[in-house]
């Protein structure tokens, strides 16, 4: 089975936490962010408002896999 969306995407966000870079990461039912510099996972919901370019073109795949 061929999978055109990613499932994990580096961002230019930083983590709260290590100041490295987070990705965004979804499974079947939900998208968050995780920083695989220090393993921790962050809503979504807290950087939706600072969403960079790699973020939006993200969450457009997720939303086209719904229909
Ligand atoms: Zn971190």
């Amino acid at each position: 089975m061929a999978l055109f969306a990613a499932r994990d995407m580096e961002t230019t966000i930083a983590c709260p936490h290590c100041s490295g870079h987070l990705h965004i990461a979804r499974t079947c039912h939900e998208v968050y962010m995780r920083c695989p510099t220090c393993g921790k996972h962050f809503p979504l919901r807290d950087f939706v408002s600072r969403a960079d370019a790699a973020m939006e073109h993200f969450l457009e795949n997720v939303y086209c896999d719904r229909i």
